[in-house]
């Protein structure tokens, strides 16, 4: 066998969830990252903390984004999920069908992943590590309310700033209750730093952040009319045991049974703060 130490250490690192995947998963406990200013389609990201994307969980074959929300053509399960709305009122199972499948709003959002005394953590080459964090909705609203409070404060948004920003510490809990994910949390370091030393290491980190429209594969409307059809012939008992749904789903488990658009009301908020109405 052979055993070469960069691609033991790419595969330890795969292990660890930092490695080939352009995914971040935090671990149990405690990790440290940076969040990056998104740097593409600034106009249609314009007053976002970063990208976000629609998606389908709780369907066979994994997370699957939703062809009307993200690129504007019919979706065939967003038709579906328009099909059980009248039932769905009467009816608390089919509700919850349609609140698992539904699409929901996904941040995507680029870390630079960090040792716990704040130093970049790199990779077998040594260079720093970017990765996305598909992030829960309480850590989307809490950076939402930390952007607004530097707002009030400073007029901008600073902890995202490659010169001036700071960390995050992330801490996961065991998982409770049968849940797959333990319940994620964040707080914001104080101290200011920049993302690197000079200028160029600063841009070679930008430089790796990925592109949040080349993540997932572009599904046909035939391949969603086929994962649809699975589901209904399937899904029934795996809704009813609550099996194993949502494998990569880092959506709380609850989600599927709550209105989810935190969107609107973070966007609300920073309206008022902004003045607009
Ligand atoms: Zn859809």
């Amino acid at each position: 066998m052979k055993f070469s130490k960069e691609r033991f250490m790419e595969k330890l690192n795969e292990l660890e969830g930092e490695g080939i995947s352009k995914f971040w998963k935090p671990s149990t406990g405690k990790n440290v990252a940076r969040i990056l200013p998104y740097p593409y389609d600034l106009a249609k990201w314009d007053g976002y903390l970063f990208p976000e994307l629609y998606m389908h969980f709780g369907l066979p074959g994994g997370s699957i984004v939703c062809l009307e929300k993200v690129y504007g053509e019919e979706c065939p399960i967003c038709q579906y999920v328009d099909t059980l709305a009248d039932d769905a009122r009467n009816d608390g199972e089919i509700w919850k069908v349609m609140k698992r499948i539904e699409s929901k709003v996904q941040p995507m959002v680029p870390v630079l992943l960090k040792e716990n005394d704040g130093k970049n953590k790199v990779d077998a080459t040594g260079a720093s590590i970017v990765k996305i964090w598909r992030m829960n909705k309480t850590c989307h609203k809490d950076c939402y309310n930390k952007a607004a409070n530097e707002m009030e404060e400073y007029d901008e948004v600073l902890f995202l700033d490659v010169n001036k920003g700071v960390d995050v510490v992330v801490v996961v809990e065991e998982p409770k209750g049968g849940k797959k994910w333990g319940d994620t949390s964040i707080t914001f370091r104080s101290k200011q730093s920049k993302l690197a030393e000079s200028k160029e290491e600063i841009k070679a980190i930008m430089a790796k952040i990925p592109n949040v429209n080349e993540l997932y594969t572009k599904k046909s409307k035939d391949d969603l009319v086929k994962v649809l059809n699975k589901y209904l012939q399937t899904g029934e008992e795996e809704v009813q045991t609550g099996s194993s749904r949502h494998l990569d789903a880092p959506f709380d488990e609850e989600d599927a049974a709550v209105k989810a658009d935190v969107h609107t009301d973070l966007d609300d908020k920073l309206n008022d703060i902004l003045g607009i109405s």
